[in-house]
Order: C-alpha cells, then structure tokens, then sequence
C-alpha cells in the first residue's frame, strides 16, 4: 500500500447553516421551522429543515410568503452575518484540531485531510468530530469520507440523502459504490456547469457512473484537462491538493445594497466613505496594503433605470492609510454620480493587494520612514480603539449624520456571540 492511500480527506459541512445558529443561539427557534431574509429583508435565503418539510421555496420574495409564513408561524428573521461569520470561525478553529490539514472552502464547508488507522476506520473519529460540534456550537454537520476532494463531496451528498448514515459517509468503505454512483445525477458533481451536465446529457451520459465509463479521450477532448481530472478523482486518483488555509486574498470589497434608493450625490459620498473606512481596517488586519482603488454604483435590478458606474485610480506607493484612502474615494465618488438615478448599490474594492512588510517605495514619491511610521501608528492605535471599545469608538466625521440609505435588517437575532453589549444578562 503507497503512503497515499492512508490519507483520507473529508468533506465537512454544517447543515442549513444561518438557519442553525439562528437556532444555536436562540432556544426558542429549536424545532421551529425558521427562514432567513436576504439584504434589505428581500428573499429567503435559507431554511431549517422545519422549513423545508413545510414546502417553503428558496428565493421567493418575502413580501408575497408574508401572510402565508404568519399563518404557518414560521420565525422570520433578516440575515445577521457577524452571528454567521462568528460561528464560521468557531467551527473551522475546532476542525482544525481534529486533522492535519484544512482548507476552509466556504463559510460553512471545509476539505480536511487525515491519516487512516490501522483498522482503516474513520466513522469513531467522525463520529467525535459530529458531537463536539453539536456540543459546542449547537450546529448539525455532515461529514463525507472518501480518497479525494471529488469523491469526498459525493460521500458527503450520500452521507446527507442516506436516511441511516447518521450524517456520515465513508465512501472508501462501501463495496457496492457502483449502484450509488449511478444515484447521482451529473448535475450534482462538484465541477460541473450547467453547460458541461447538458452537453454529458446530450451524449446519454446522466450519472456518475456513466461519467466514470465514459471515453477518457471523448472528455479530454471537449473538456480538458480538468474534465480529464474529475473522471481521474471520480475513478479515486488524487489530482486536486488541499490548498492552504488563510490564503491572501487578491482584493477586498465592501458593498450594500441601500435600504431606500439615494439620489444625493451627499449620500453616495458618504456611503462610500463608510466602506472605504471598513475595507482599510480589514486591509490592515492582514497586513495589506492596496495600490489601486475602485468605486462603483448602479441602480436596482427591479426597476425601469439602468445606470451602472465605476471609477479607478492607480496609486504610486500602496497604502493601507485610511486618510489617504478616503480623499481616493471622496474623489471617484463624483465621477459615478449622475442625479438623473436612484442608486440602490454601492461599493468599494482594493485591488493589487500586496503585504505591507514587503513594501515597495517609489523613487519618484519617496516617503520618509519616519512619516510612514506615524500613519502606521495612528492607524494602528484608532484600530486597537475601535477593538477594544465598539467599531465606533472613532471614526472619520464623513460619516457621521442621519442615514435614511442603511440597509433594512428589521428582524435581526441578537448579536450576542460578536458584540460584548449584547450578552444576557441574568436577573436574580
Ligand atoms: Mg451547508
């Protein structure tokens, strides 16, 4: 046996994820069924499998569900991402001690390598990972098992549809995968487009196991070399790696959709503002610093105006200096206002990320070392404020004044697990 083969790799994935720390986090939502609003409280955009079993559709408008929610007493509540990023971050921290590699696919979904034992045996050790989680996170995960990331995902689908699995699935352990492969349709292989499922189809071929039997030169030729390595996985070679966790991201975005459209050129700067003072501070706790900046605008999906704007300055020296920033921003925002709109989105990116401990300095703008340590100083101590006390405790006098714009979240849980003010307190 090569070493290889004793490494197995896991796919791990938190079951109906916002709608299950809603739950963790408010006793009274347990069994319940409980939907989630989109931005702005739009449309549903996830349910508790309470939910589900009342046939309540993904993505319907909640205005149209509204009466019919109410009468089946269903929690309603608009999307609070700092709860679900928290809980994110949990999960992945206790994952991470349970195997040797990790690599955080998504807010709730992780590929995680580790070793076989002896006995080949994974179910105790998932099984353990299952409990853990529920304990400490009051959230339901499933767990696929298989030799590679393909597969991994498939075991995870099975260990999700096979009412017995108990939520866990070792696929490498299953003499008759045959007649499970030929369960799933090639529409829910991780990999597969709308466009390579239909032109599969149009070739008779429907399942995975078709898939698997399929002329290795007939899907080299019209797909590649990556259709070439998913027939590979699917068939248990290895060709996909874990990538590493943490990886540095290639930009940074902060958009909102507006509560009420805006048509003040006033209002778009402001709004801008708060972004670029957010996507500064998030730079900064990376250790990034951009050297091109974006802003953009445009009107609703919904309506009859079609406008959309964006504007771009490159910079000399990367910063990561909110002041700098800002007078960046301040001064793009006029070039995508047009009074003729009303705006309803609005956003700004940092591009060409670099780290800021690698920076590279202009000769022709030379800044001296000791004007970039004050910067860094002041940006580094109104950082450590806006931590230690609330993300307010300081901020630029752009932003402040009413704001009619912000987003509508009339029906958010409690923040208690992110923001110390929110924490119960008990009376006795
Ligand atoms: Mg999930």
């Amino acid at each position: 046996m090569t070493i290889s083969s004793i490494e197995a790799i896991a796919l791990i994935d938190a079951n109906n994820f916002y709608a299950s720390c809603e739950q963790s986090i408010n006793p009274h939502l347990r069994n319940k069924p409980v939907v989630i609003l989109s931005n702005n409280d739009g449309c549903i955009i996830a349910r508790s499998p309470e939910a589900r079993a009342l046939k309540i559709k993904m993505g319907s408008p909640y205005f149209k569900e509204k009466e019919r929610l109410n009468k089946l007493d269903v929690a309603v509540l608009s999307s609070n991402y700092s709860l679900y990023a928290d809980m994110s971050k949990r999960l992945m921290n206790l994952l991470k001690n349970y195997c040797e590699k990790i690599e955080i696919y998504s807010i709730d979904e992780a590929f995680v390598s580790i070793s076989r034992p002896n006995n080949k045996n994974l179910y105790p050790w998932a099984r353990k990972i299952r409990a853990l989680t529920y304990q400490n996170l009051g959230i339901t995960i499933t767990i696929g098992i298989a030799e590679n990331k393909v597969r991994a995902k498939v075991a995870n689908k099975l260990a999700k549809n096979i009412d017995y699995s108990a939520g866990i699935f070792d696929l490498a352990r299953n003499e008759n995968e045959n007649s499970y492969f030929k369960e799933i349709s090639v529409d829910k292989i991780w990999g597969i487009g709308k466009q390579t499922s239909n032109w599969l189809k149009s070739k008779g071929i429907k399942n995975a196991q078709e898939l698997i039997d399929m002329k290795e030169s007939e899907i080299f030729k019209k797909l590649g070399i990556v259709g070439k390595r998913l027939q590979l996985e699917l068939k248990g070679y290895k060709c996909l790696t874990l990538e590493k966790g943490n990886k540095s991201k290639r930009e940074i975005q902060v958009s909102r959709s507006f509560g009420t459209p805006i048509t003040k050129l006033e209002d778009l700067t402001q709004a801008l503002a708060i972004y670029a003072i957010k996507a500064s501070a998030k730079m900064r706790s990376q250790s990034l610093q951009t050297s091109a900046i974006s802003v953009f605008t445009r009107t609703s999906k919904y309506s009859s105006q079609n406008y959309q704007r964006s504007a771009h300055k490159k910079l000399i020296n990367a910063t990561d200096n909110t002041n700098v920033i800002l007078k960046i921003v301040v001064a793009l925002s006029k070039e995508i206002y047009n009074p003729e709109y009303k705006l309803s989105k609005a956003g700004v990116l940092m591009q060409d990320l670099t780290n800021c401990n690698y920076l590279q300095q202009s000769i022709i703008t030379y800044k001296f070392q000791e004007d970039i340590k004050k910067s860094e100083n002041l940006m580094r101590t109104i950082d450590s404020l806006n931590k230690k006390y609330n993300n307010k405790a300081i901020t630029w006098a752009i932003t402040k004044k009413t704001k009619e714009w912000t987003i509508n979240r009339n029906l958010l849980s409690r923040t208690s697990t992110t923001d110390i003010r929110k924490i119960p307190t008990i009376v006795i």
